[in-house]
């Protein structure tokens, strides 16, 4: 409110005097003073960052001050005036500002977010350079202090623009605070880049600053810049905006695509217009950025890639293993259990299966609850694991049925080996298993079959045992 109100009452002062000199410079300092209590109220660690900016702006809104009266009374106003120093303090503060909050939001290092900015800094950087930094050099009668004074304000720009792109890019709360802070930024650069294109329009310039409207205009985008800073830091959560977070980083919305299609385009766009202008006066710059946007965009689709093919490997692994107990589920198993009988036949060894079903699994539910049981398969799982041999493969075929794989076991080793799984059974349980060995011409689907009617065998024995399947071609070859 009181933000709205300084900037309605501005609009409104009479021109000329010290008024709205004195009113721009009270309005950036009641932005440093918000700043400053928003910080206070925030816990010590996480004011670094609020008091850089409060630096930053309480710098180039004195600067304001320190401008006019540099001018009026002292008559200095060409570069480098008193006041410059002032206005460009704004840049290292806020940016270094930006990097601790940027740390803070994001612990570990976001390559694809650099290479955001980085991408978005070079494009933007190449106008910076063309346009308004490498022109400055060209004959004019200007000593050295003020060609640095004058490039020092678009690489502060630029600065200023890297860190703005890497903050939006980094992960972390997005909530009222964040965005009147990134909207103070965008106000700053606004404001700067309209002044870059005042200077550039030559007369047409000139005649706009002059004008009364347009000057308290461009006047008040700086104004809602040092104010939307307090309106941030005075927000209730905007301690949250500093705060780590696990969450991941913004995704690669539209915006942020488009952000980074324009940028890349910058360069062949500054080409074009040199060739259609007769004279390609930039030719290395533009040669530079172009082949440094390249090899941003390049790294940028390695690091995409590399993100699908991790994500890709472990959608295939959880897609594969079973929840609960962590052993490969039945999914698994049915592209293990083909392969492992053709191994077999090539190795002419004997394989053998066996399925697993605790006893009684439903009544020790209805004792313990169903957590109860869910920790029972946890630790009967492992203790089978650990039973069998290392080559043995178990995996969960659903419910409270396991299938074992048995390489190179024959029916004696199999029961030898299922008979230690038992005894290691946890909790005072059982279970009953059907075992049967792989007769060399059978399908997984036939083997399969016959370790469940065993298994039903063993049930109908009264549990707590392991059934061998009869071996139907030794069957056949008996009788
Ligand atoms: P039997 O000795 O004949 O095998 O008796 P049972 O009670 O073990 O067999 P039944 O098939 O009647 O019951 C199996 C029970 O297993 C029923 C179901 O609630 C329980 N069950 C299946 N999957 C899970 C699970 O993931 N967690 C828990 N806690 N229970 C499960
Ligand atoms: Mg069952
Ligand atoms: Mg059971």
């Amino acid at each position: 409110m009181v933000a709205v109100l300084a900037l309605i009452t501005y609009q409104f002062l009479p021109e000329g005097g010290w008024w709205p000199t004195v009113m721009q410079v009270a309005i950036g300092w009641t932005g440093v003073a918000a700043i400053l209590i928003g910080a206070h109220r925030m816990p010590r660690r996480d004011r670094l960052p609020w008091w850089l900016f409060a630096a930053g702006v309480f710098s180039n809104a004195t600067g304001i001050g320190v401008a006019a009266v540099a001018a009026e009374r002292y008559g200095l106003v060409d570069l480098p005036t008193p006041a410059d120093p002032f206005f460009l303090g704004l840049y290292p503060a806020c940016a270094a500002g930006l990097i601790v909050l940027i740390r803070r939001r994001n612990p570990r290092r976001d390559w694809a977010a650099l290479v955001d900015a980085a991408t978005i800094t070079t494009g933007f950087g190449l106008l910076a350079w063309v346009y308004v930094i490498a022109p400055v050099n060209l004959g004019d009668p200007m000593d050295r202090a003020a060609h640095a004074t004058q490039v020092a304000y678009p690489i502060g720009d630029v600065l200023l623009l890297a860190a703005t792109t890497r903050l939006l890019r980094s992960g972390g709360s997005r909530g009222a605070p964040f965005w009147w802070l990134t909207g103070s930024l965008a106000a700053f650069l606004i404001g700067d880049s309209a002044w870059v294109i005042l200077d550039n329009l030559g007369d047409t310039g000139t005649v706009l600053i002059g004008t009364p409207w347009f000057s308290r205009a461009l006047e008040s985008v700086f104004l809602v810049a040092f104010l939307l800073f307090g309106v941030a830091a005075l927000h209730p959560g905007a301690r949250a905006v500093a705060g780590p977070t696990d969450a991941r980083p913004a995704s690669l919305g539209t915006g942020l695509l488009t952000l980074l299609t324009g940028a890349s385009l910058i360069a062949p766009a500054v080409l074009a217009a040199q060739t259609a202008s007769g004279t390609v006066s930039d030719g290395w710059s533009i040669a530079f950025c172009s082949a440094t946007l390249f090899l941003l965009v390049v790294a940028r689709m390695a690091l995409l890639i590399r993100e699908v093919e991790t994500q890709a490997r472990q959608v295939r692994a959880l897609a594969r293993s079973d929840e609960l107990t962590g052993l490969p589920n039945r999914r698994a198993w049915n592209d293990e259990l083909p392969r492992a009988l053709e191994r077999a036949r090539r190795d002419g060894l004997p394989v053998a299966v066996a399925i697993l079903d605790l006893d009684h699994f439903k009544s020790y539910n209805d004792t313990y609850g169903h957590p109860a049981g869910d920790r029972l398969l946890k630790e009967a799982s492992a203790a089978w694991h650990a039973a069998l041999r290392d080559v043995d493969v178990i995996a969960r075929y659903g419910g409270e049925e396991f299938v074992v794989l048995l390489p190179a076991a024959g029916a004696g080793d199999g029961v030898r080996v299922l008979t230690r799984a038992l005894t290691a059974t946890p909790s005072g349980q059982t279970f009953s298993a059907g075992l049967a060995v792989w007769n060399s011409t059978e399908t997984s689907d036939e083997l399969l079959t016959r370790a469940d009617t065993a298994l039903y065998a063993a049930k109908a024995a009264g549990r707590n045992r392991i059934e061998v399947a009869p071996n139907d071609r030794a069957g056949a070859a008996a009788a």
